[in-house]
């Protein structure tokens, strides 16, 4: 019998296996108790679909959310009435600014420890060389990335994403989508031409104003859904996992990769959240960030319990105001925002899980799927919502963004109830983080006018 090695036991690579043996085994038996897991993970399979079925509907609503931003941003700013317009925008492109390129640090953290920790094994260079696998140099991976952002056809980039070659590889060697299934949608060239049309719509002022309420309508709607989604999670989830462990020949491999995995994200996290973020907080503020820190203590301990950054919201709030002394009117537009686009922890988690998904098919990234690793990771985050497990269904994304198995989420999900809690803090850290440092950098204009409790109190 042909050695398939440790990697192989997980995913579709395992269903290779499978069918390898269930030739050399007696009539079919491999066949029918295939069949017979197939029932089984029939409810999982349900949930799967749910997910996929999501992606398009989720990716363009989320993603016209610079609409939302911005139509929202007078009024999130409107408490900073006594102050002029340019010191209000100035904290608004600040603010955005920093979110975006912080969250960005973070998955080149979770990149960075992905790769030098390698939880997924070490790869099979001579069976991918084997394969016939046509060379890709990393010019036209990166074409192929830019093309990917310019989609020539909406409707097409769909369910269908460029490749100026033609890597498909043998099934059981690397796994990659199939034109056509939902795997094979240009993720990236959808993202771009919402967020594109999102700030376009934006900035159109009053004349935009129905087209944003209609994705803003959209919006709430896929949540919605995908709140019906997670509330059929724990079902789906324990006929994926009982079917996946029944497809192994060896779970405790699985177990092993697993532990590693968990352990490449949390330090992750820690990295990113008690040296990365507190070093540029101290560089910039030149204030102690340990005492910052202690100061939201009490809000870190509730994104832990709860899972929620949106439900830590009012609590972050108080602990700035009570503990951290941050002037009102920088955390009532800082934190608001940070809620809806800023989620490190989980940009960081999303980077790791796909190369991590990656590494267990031995498929290779290339720099091209890399890159598009980094960029759908950071767009997944802004497009997560401030709930418990909501980075496991933005995590579709970045899967199909790169063509990997979308039902090997099924691996990480047993330990992503335990991940969520950690990424949420730092999920709340970086927010706090940022008010923090914008509050510092903006501490001249805001001092004109010291009186904050004439504002309203915050709306959470
Ligand atoms: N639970 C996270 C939060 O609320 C989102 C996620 O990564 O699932 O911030």
């Amino acid at each position: 019998m042909r050695d398939l090695g440790p990697a192989r036991q997980l995913g579709r690579v395992a269903d290779a296996a499978r069918a390898c043996r269930g030739a050399e085994s007696p009539a079919g038996s491999s066949t029918v108790w295939r069949l017979e897991i197939s029932y089984f993970q029939f409810p999982g399979e349900l949930l799967m679909r749910m997910l996929k079925m999501l992606i398009l509907p989720l990716v363009v609503s989320r993603f016209l959310s610079p609409a939302k931003i911005l139509t929202r941003t007078p009024s999130l700013i409107s408490g900073l009435a006594s102050l002029d317009a340019k010191t209000s925008s100035r904290l608004g492109i600040l603010t955005v600014a920093y979110y975006l390129w912080t969250t960005f640090v973070a998955v080149i953290v979770g990149i960075i420890m992905v790769s030098i920790i390698h939880p997924g094994g070490a790869a099979q260079k001579e069976e991918t060389e084997q394969s016939g696998k046509p060379i890709m140099s990393s010019a036209d991976a990166l074409l192929d990335l830019i093309r990917n952002m310019f989609p020539a056809n909406l409707v097409e980039a769909a369910f269908k994403q460029h490749f100026a070659l033609d890597l498909t590889p043998p099934p059981e060697v690397i796994y990659k989508s199939e034109p056509g299934t939902s795997d094979g949608m240009n993720v990236l060239g959808i993202v771009m031409f919402s967020a594109t049309m999102g700030i376009m719509l934006g900035r159109m002022g009053e004349s935009g104003a129905p087209l944003v309420s209609f994705c803003q309508c959209l919006n709430e709607c896929v949540m919605k859904i995908v709140a019906v989604a997670v509330w059929y999670f724990p079902f789906g989830i324990v006929f994926l996992i009982a079917g996946k462990i029944l497809e192994m020949d060896d779970p405790t491999v699985v177990g092993k990769k697993l532990g590693f995995y968990a352990v490449t994200v949390v330090c992750g996290l820690v990295v990113h959240g008690l040296v990365i973020l507190p070093l540029l907080y101290f560089f910039i503020t030149k204030k102690n960030p340990i005492v910052f820190i202690r100061g939201v203590l009490q809000a870190l301990l509730i994104a832990l319990a709860t899972s929620s950054s949106s439900a830590t919201l009012p609590i972050t709030f108080k602990c700035l105001l009570e503990n951290n002394h941050i002037d009102r009117r920088v955390a009532r537009f800082v934190l608001p925002v940070g809620a809806t686009i800023n989620m490190d922890g989980t940009a960081l988690y999303e980077a790791v899980a796909a190369i991590f998904i990656a590494q267990v098919n031995n498929y290779e990234l290339d720099f091209g799927q890399i890159v598009t690793i980094s960029i759908t990771a950071t767009a997944a985050s802004i497009g997560a919502a401030g709930i418990p497990q909501a980075g496991l269904v933005t995590m579709v994304i970045v899967l199909t963004s790169v063509g990997l198995p979308t039902d090997d989420i099924t691996l990480i999900i047993a330990v992503d109830w335990a991940l969520d809690r950690f990424r949420t803090m730092i999920n709340v850290l970086g927010d706090a983080l940022a008010a923090g440092i914008m509050a510092h950098i903006c501490r001249k204009d805001f001092a004109q006018d010291t009186d904050t409790e004439k504002l309203p109190p915050c709306e959470t």
